[in-house]
């Protein structure tokens, strides 16, 4: 496809800003204005429509396509969010505005949707308050890390190690590292903690253990109970990785469960659109004992009912970001949050779960299931079998896309060998899942009977088999290279799917 440079005709342009270009010149010192115009592409309206939206088809989307990557929880996002996130109210507001002395007027809209979104993500998972500060889940999982570290430091605890089992996300330990703990990793049995592991490397040294629950095998942890016990014992904290709380929404409270640090996706729960880097949002709950050490500012509510930025935290761990997170994202979450109600989230979960087990049971006859017992949002299945005839796990996410589905997750987690994660979310229909199974069936076929068929995929798709160690080392993000090394593409053949 051409770059709409390419495409552009000099002297037929669709529209020419000039009116905001002559305000600009009343209003701004010369030297700031521009020498001559800016290098724009000239084409008509329509063809600026038609080149995006050809652009947009190139990619796998949900608008379009069944997503069931694992480890992501929701894709599909309610279009409604981001009419509310647009509303001029909130945009039009200056991040300094909360500060500015008697600015505090026009902020209280937005305080109150801060103030309000952490009672109910408080009530959601049980915990005694939250920060909204954390840009992402590792920033969340890093603020309480941090939190983790001031609170034993205060209690004059000598606390080195955080332990992180092998079923964790592998952001859990980079974060406790970085915030400087020794990291010691357990191996699961069966798919979940084993308290005989746990027990060998729990001692006094220990500040806490990091629990992605449901797990990244999409599994609840059995020694739950137990493990809450055992940690007490030593004086250890219980960390929450809660990017899968769409699992368990309404179902458990992780505080009263027993632990003191959570962090919530909302990039991944409640209503934002994920991937591709961002905007996200990771809030970070804490128990009543931790809540001093939260980082600062945060949102106070006056007995007048008014709201203001309280700073004074002598114990607060400080700045996890500019201003107060990524707005925008809290107020997606809000709004989605109030939408669904109680009874509406519970749902979600019980959709999520409901659609997992469905697929999995639909697909046990045809894939291995390592850990094949009742699971929560996601599973993850093994191509082993297929593996010994040749046809990977990446030969079958890639023949996925030619049916018109985007792939599962692969090869991750690492624990299972040749693993697809699946991972269907609430939203999906049922006749979308038995479509899915009955391609997905239909490959697993041609992958017995003519492995060739399934490695030679995809053939549909705007790009074939890559070299996926070069596109990752020898990258071309820019047109002019990607054009060229397109060019050296087809000019040699296509490598072998052994390379990939
Ligand atoms: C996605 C994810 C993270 C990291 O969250 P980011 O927002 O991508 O930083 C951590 N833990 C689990 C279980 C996840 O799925």
């Amino acid at each position: 496809m051409k770059t709409i440079f390419e495409t552009s005709i000099p002297g037929r342009p669709g529209v020419w800003p000039d009116e905001p270009h002559k305000r600009a010149q009343d209003m701004l010192p010369a030297e700031l204005l521009r020498g001559k115009k800016p290098d724009l592409p000239e084409l008509s309206e329509l063809d600026v429509v038609r080149h995006f939206t050809a652009l947009s088809r190139l990619n796998f989307g949900v608008d379009t396509h069944f997503y069931p990557l694992g480890s992501c929880t929701m894709k599909y996002n309610p279009k409604h969010l981001e009419h509310v996130a647009a509303l001029p109210g909130f945009t039009d507001l200056h991040p300094l505005a909360a500060q500015l002395k008697g600015a505090g007027q026009y902020t209280q809209g937005a305080l109150e949707v801060m103030y309000e979104l952490e009672r109910l993500l408080c009530e959601i998972t049980g915990m005694a308050a939250y920060t909204l500060h954390p840009m992402a889940g590792a920033h969340g999982e890093l603020t309480g890390a941090m939190i983790i570290a001031a609170y034993h430091k205060k209690q004059g605890n000598q606390k080195t190690k955080v332990i992180c089992p092998d079923s964790a996300h592998g952001t859990n330990p980079s974060s406790a590292a970085i915030a400087g703990f020794d990291v010691v990793n357990i191996e699961s049995r069966d798919g979940i903690i084993d308290p005989a592991a746990l027990a060998e490397v729990l001692d006094d040294e220990t500040a806490a253990l990091m629990m992605t629950c449901p797990n990244t095998l999409g599994l609840f942890e059995d020694h739950l109970q137990e493990i809450v016990a055992m940690l007490r014992e030593k004086d250890a904290l219980l960390y929450y990785d809660g990017a899968n709380m769409n699992a368990i929404m309404g179902k458990l409270k992780v505080g009263d469960a027993g632990f003191d640090v959570v962090h919530l996706n909302l990039h991944k729960t409640f209503g934002t659109p994920h991937g591709a880097g961002g905007p996200g949002s990771g809030p970070v709950g804490v128990c009543e004992k931790l809540t001093p050490f939260l980082p600062i500012s945060r949102v106070v509510k006056l007995e007048d009912g008014r709201y203001f930025l309280d700073y004074n935290h002598p114990d607060s761990i400080g700045y996890m970001a500019p201003f107060y997170g990524n707005f925008g994202v809290a107020l997606k979450a809000y709004a989605y949050i109030l939408r669904l109600g109680r009874e509406g989230l519970i749902r979600v979960s019980e959709h999520a779960v409901l659609a997992a087990n469905y697929l999995r049971k639909k697909l046990e006859h045809v894939l291995e299931i390592p850990f094949n017992r009742v699971c929560m949002h996601e599973f993850v299945a093994s191509a082993v079998q297929q593996a010994e005839k040749g046809v990977r796990a990446v030969d079958i996410a890639k023949a996925l896309l030619d049916k018109g589905h985007h792939a599962p997750t692969i090869y991750f987690p690492l624990i299972v060998k040749e693993c697809l994660m699946v991972e269907p979310t609430e939203t999906e229909s049922r006749e979308t899942l038995d479509l899915f199974v009955d391609d997905l069936v239909d490959i697993l076929e041609r992958a017995d009977n003519y492995p060739e068929a399934v490695t030679g995929a995809p053939i549909t798709m705007p790009v074939g088999r890559l070299d996926e160690t070069k596109a990752a080392r020898d990258m071309a993000v820019t047109w002019d290279l990607a054009r060229e090394l397109d060019e050296k593409q087809a000019q040699k053949p296509a490598p072998a799917a052994d390379d990939a």
